[in-house]
């Protein structure tokens, strides 16, 4: 009966779960800290909600410990998910966010980079056009050399061109050719036209091979996520990352939390990490070799989890609500990533 009383009495103490994802929700200094818990703690003062934090590791202990009425409210970087609304109630979302991809530093092998752009359409095209313009051009020279330089260039077609396309490649690659030459007006305009298209050609090939090269040897060949397939792709186990990475048939490999998936990605065990891009930018931009690659896809917001049909629900999103009208949520988003959009 006292107990009952005392039980009565004591006021309502919320049980919030929460998990680490840094800048959201983490521990500095001993102390709670990130995004999410500081707007949380926001929004239990001006509701008048008095609560004790437990942490655990994962977003899926934080939904079961709601379904199974353990928590009364989750907040981390929990994102509103048709699944998972199927269980747990959610606030309205307070963060839009989505996945992004991380890679390390460098990219391929010389040897790999310089065999993928070799063996590629672009430079089979590449020389296609190189090999279609010397064949015109050696023609035009055996043409108007034929009759007055027959010693360097014979009449008849076969032997003729032949000699012709000696010339212009010997031109072409060394720059000259010591054992013959065009002396006609033809034929030697010919020449010069060729020399200069020569230079321009090879010119525009070492250009294009060069910078396909860079650009692959520092992009790792993983620029989105069309070039994920075929790749194996670390994540956090149980987060919407690693859904988005099974449903597309993606090599995955799950990691208890997101530091052990940027230690395999170090220690190249995986060749990207995928996970929410605030996490990821964040992550990078702490330094390091690490870089954010391609745009954010899987758009989706974060919300505060509930237990399913919580009377929190309407003070939480009404307090949410006038955070967002007075700028407050501006100012936090300001705060942790010198953004307001
Ligand atoms: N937004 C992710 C999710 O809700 C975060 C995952 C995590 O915290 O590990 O699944």
């Amino acid at each position: 009966m006292i107990l009952a009383l005392l039980l009565l009495a004591a006021p309502n103490v919320l049980r919030v779960y929460t998990k680490p994802i840094e800048p959201f929700s983490y521990k500095k200094d001993g102390a709670d800290a990130g995004f999410s818990i500081e707007l949380w703690d926001r929004v239990a003062k001006e509701a008048g909600l008095k609560y004790e934090t437990t942490w655990v590791k994962t977003v899926p202990e934080l939904i079961a410990a709601l379904e199974a009425g353990k928590a009364d409210v989750a907040v981390a970087a929990i994102s509103i998910t048709s699944e998972r609304e199927k269980v747990i109630d959610f606030s309205q979302p307070y963060y839009e966010s989505g996945l992004q991809i991380l890679v390390g530093p460098g990219g391929q092998s010389s040897a790999a980079t310089l065999v993928n752009t070799l063996f590629t359409w672009d430079f089979a095209r590449l020389l296609g056009m190189l090999a279609l313009a010397l064949f015109v051009s050696s023609n035009l020279l055996w043409w108007f050399e034929r009759r007055n330089n027959e010693e360097n260039f014979p009449r008849p077609y076969r032997h003729g061109v032949w000699e012709s396309l000696w010339w212009s490649s010997s031109v072409l690659i060394t720059g000259g050719c010591e054992n013959k030459t065009p002396t006609g007006i033809g034929g030697r305009m010919v020449a010069v036209v060729w020399m200069l298209t020569g230079i321009l050609l090879v010119s525009y090939i070492t250009a294009s091979v060069t910078s396909a090269m860079t650009v692959k040897s520092l992009t790792s060949g993983i620029n989105g996520p069309s070039d994920l397939p075929g790749q194996i792709v670390g994540t956090p186990a149980g987060s919407t990352a690693e859904r988005y990475l099974l449903d597309h048939k993606i090599e995955t490999r799950s990691f208890p939390s997101v530091d052990e998936a940027y230690v395999a990605l170090a220690a190249k065990q995986v060749n990207a990490v995928v996970y929410d891009a605030p996490v990821l930018l964040y992550h990078a931009a702490k330094g390091g070799q690490e870089r954010v690659v391609g745009h954010r896809f899987e758009r989706q917001n974060y919300g505060i989890g509930l237990q399913e049909g919580s009377k929190l629900r309407k003070p939480i999103n009404e307090t949410l609500l006038k955070l967002t009208e007075t700028g407050y949520i501006s100012e936090l988003r300001q705060k942790y990533f010198g953004d307001t959009d």
